[in-house]
């Protein structure tokens, strides 16, 4: 199994508009953090997950023109305001593509992009895809996904997914004890790290080295990264086993299917 970052970056990406901070302003690529998505890649079977605003260049640079499934953590604009530049996969493949996520990240993507769900055929003009609820487990193209809710600040829910060897957990506050159970002999975790402080609607530093303690992954990679974090000097601090993730990063593993 391969895992892609295809973007780390908190929602506003890295370098931040408008801002004069060194980490801004950093001459390392690794500092530059588009929105947070990662391509997951079992045999053959291909799932996006997340359709950043970034997500045509995620593509380009990953050479992905086909996938098997999408997958949605939930609907906050960086996570599927790149849902336009799915047209071009559906059209590539010439077939609709299977959309996944919570009752409420789907019927809140109809809403935003209805004209993504209602195309029949595929065209230059629009994404095909076939929304599909996610209740529980389910397997897509061979591979099995175990869905787990994570709370998102004290109102909003988000889906983190479990695929063999892998977990990706990105906005999250507060983890459940079935989400830790989900999470159970995980080899490799890329979770939320936003910042260095607390927030109400994300995971800190501190809070993100606490539950990594608990599941106690092989390799752990941090994610949805504010500008608070320089990569070198960030790496320099982390204990053995957990790092910063990149855009471009690969995570290999054990297939566990
Ligand atoms: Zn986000
Ligand atoms: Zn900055
Ligand atoms: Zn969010």
């Amino acid at each position: 199994m391969r895992v892609t970052v295809l973007g780390c970056g908190a929602s506003g990406g890295v370098p931040l508009l408008g801002c004069d901070c060194a980490v801004c302003h950093s001459p390392d690529p690794r500092d530059r953090r588009r929105r947070s998505s990662v391509l997951v890649e079992q045999g053959a079977t291909r799932l996006l997950i997340d359709a950043s605003p970034d997500l045509r260049a995620q593509l380009l640079d990953a050479q992905v023109t086909r996938i098997d499934a999408v997958l949605f953590s939930h609907a906050h604009a960086d996570h599927c305001h790149g849902i336009d530049d799915l047209r071009l996969i559906c059209r590539a493949m010439d077939t609709a593509v299977p959309a996944y996520g919570d009752a409420e990240t789907l019927a809140e993507l109809a809403r935003r992009f209805g004209y993504a769900f209602e195309a029949k055929t595929t065209s230059w003009f629009r994404p095909a895809l076939e929304p599909r609820t996610v209740n529980g487990p389910f397997a897509v193209a061979g591979a099995t996904v175990r869905p787990f809710p994570q709370n998102h600040g004290p109102t909003m829910v988000t889906l983190g997914f479990r695929i063999g060897p892998f977990a990706y957990s990105t906005d999250v506050s507060d983890l459940d004890d079935d989400a830790f159970a989900a999470l159970e002999g995980v080899e490799t975790w890329v979770v939320d790290c936003q910042s260095i402080e607390p927030s109400y609607v994300h995971s800190h530093l501190e809070r993100a080295l606490g539950w990594i303690e608990r599941v106690r992954p092989r390799r752990a990679v941090l994610t949805h990264m504010g500008h608070d974090f320089a990569y070198a000097a960030l790496a320099n601090r982390l204990p053995e086993g957990v790092e910063p993730g990149y855009d471009g990063l690969e995570l290999v593993m054990e297939d566990g299917r």
